[in-house]
C-alpha cells in the first residue's frame, strides 16, 4: 500500500528556530528582572557570562545563545564533570551539579512557555486545514498518512481535537498514565501515527518509576511549576521529555528510544516523505541517519522526497544551497524540491501524496 510520511519542521510551526534561539536567554533575564522568576538562570548568567540581570540594561546586553547556555550544562553532565561557580563562596561540587540541573529545568520551562505562548498566537489553522482534507478522503482512517516532527508544540493535537475528536493518536510510546480529560486518548494499536522524536511539551518522565505521563497541557501551563512535576506515586520530581536543540542531543531516554524505533519502522513502509518547513540542517545528523536507514532498508524500492520550505522573500542562494543539501543526501532523482511554502502544501496536499 502506498503511504506518505509528513515531516513537520520548525518552519511548519513558525514558533521555533531563530526567534527562540536568540530571545530565550534574554527572556529568562527579563523574567528575573521583572518577576523574580528563573533565579538560577540569573545566577548562572552572572557568574559565567558577567550579566547582572538586575542592574544591566538588558536591551543593550549581548546574551549567549540558548545552545551555548544549555550546551555547557549538557557537556558537563555528559562528561561527568561539574562547572565551578566563580563568585560563590563555599560552593561545592554537589551544589554545582544540583544547581546546573535547576538552571536546565528553568531554561526548559521557559522554552515550553515560549513555544506554547507563540503557538496559541499562531492559530493552528494550517493543521486544521490539512487534517480536514486528509480526513475527508479517509486517509487518516486508512493510515495512508503518518506524521513525524522534531517540534514539541501541541498544534497538531489541537487541530485533531477540532477536526476529528474521536481519532486516537499513536505516539509510538506506552504512557503509564494519562492526566486530564480529552476526547482522544493515546493508543498503541490503531490511531493516527504521530512520532515526536524530540519529545513533547506535555510529556513527563519519572526516573524513579521509569514511566511516562501524558498531561495534555504543556508543562509550563501550571503556575506552580515544581509541584506540578512531582510524581504522585513516588514523590520524585519528574523530568520533561524535551530534547533541547543542542548539538549534544541525548537520545538515551528509553521512551524517546521507543518513539524512534516505531518511527523508523513506520518510515520503512512509506513510499514518500514530504518535508514541511525543514531545511535539513547539517547539525541534524541524527535525523539524516533515521531517514537514510528508512530509505535503504526496505522491501519496496519506491522512496521519494518532496520539500515545502519556501516563503516570500527567501534568499535565492539559501534556497539553492538547501536544494543541494536535499539532493546530495537523498539523491538527485529522488528529490522534488518545490519552491512552495507549507501553506501552499496545506491548501492542496492531495497531488503530493502517494
Ligand atoms: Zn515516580
Amino acid at each position: 500500500m502506498m503511504s506518505t510520511a509528513i515531516f513537520l519542521g520548525a518552519g511548519a510551526a513558525k514558533v521555533e528556530g531563530a526567534p527562540l534561539q536568540n530571545e530565550l536567554v534574554k527572556m529568562c533575564a527579563r523574567s528575573f528582572q521583572q518577576l523574580g522568576r528563573c533565579p538560577n538562570v540569573a545566577g548562572y548568567l552572572k557568574d559565567f557570562f558577567g550579566i547582572h540581570c538586575l542592574q544591566d540594561d538588558l536591551e543593550k546586553t549581548t546574551f549567549p545563545t540558548f545552545e551555548e547556555v544549555i550546551g555547557l550544562i549538557d557537556l558537563a553532565e555528559l562528561r561527568g564533570e561539574t562547572l565551578r561557580w566563580p563568585l560563590v563562596e563555599g560552593f561545592n561540587a554537589d551544589n554545582s551539579i544540583h544547581t546546573l540541573r535547576l538552571v536546565r529545568d528553568e531554561l526548559i520551562f521557559m522554552m515550553s512557555w515560549f513555544i506554547d505562548y507563540y503557538s496559541q498566537e499562531e492559530a493552528s489553522g494550517s493543521y486544521e486545514c490539512l487534517l480536514s482534507t486528509l480526513n475527508s478522503r479517509t486517509l487518516l482512517d486508512r493510515n495512508r498518512v503518518i506524521f513525524l516532527t522534531s517540534n514539541y508544540d501541541l498544534l497538531l493535537e489541537k487541530a485533531l481535537s477540532k477536526v476529528y475528536a474521536s481519532k486516537k493518536i499513536n505516539y509510538g510510546v506506552d504512557f503509564a498514565r494519562v492526566e486530564g480529560e480529552k476526547l482522544w486518548r493515546p493508543t498503541l494499536n490503531a490511531g493516527l501515527k504521530f512520532y515526536k522524536i524530540h519529545g513533547s511539551l506535555d510529556w513527563l518522565y519519572c526516573t524513579t518509576c521509569n514511566n511516562i505521563l501524558l498531561k495534555y497541557v504543556p508543562i509550563s501551563s501550571s503556575l506552580d511549576y515544581t509541584n506540578s512535576l512531582i510524581c504522585t506515586d513516588c514523590l520524585s520530581i519528574r523530568e520533561p521529555v524535551i530534547v533541547p536543540p543542542t548539538y549534544y542531543k541525548s537520545m538515551s531516554n528509553v521512551f524517546l528510544g521507543s518513539v524512534w524505533n516505531n518511527a523508523e519502522n513506520a518510515l520503512r513502509r512509506v513510499t514518500r516523505v514530504v518535508f514541511c518547513g525543514y531545511s535539513l540542517p547539517d547539525a541534524d545528523m541524527h535525523i539524516k541517519y533515521l531517514m537514510k536507514r528508512a530509505q535503504t532498508n526496505r522491501a519496496s524500492p519506491v522512496f521519494s522526497v518532496v520539500v515545502f520550505n519556501h516563503y516570500s522573500g527567501k534568499d535565492e542562494r539559501v534556497a539553492e544551497e538547501e536544494e543541494v543539501r536535499y539532493k546530495r543526501f537523498f539523491g538527485d532523482k529522488v528529490v522534488d524540491y518545490t519552491r512552495k511554502s507549507f501553506e501552499e502544501f496545506v491548501a492542496d496536499p492531495l497531488p503530493y501524496l502517494t
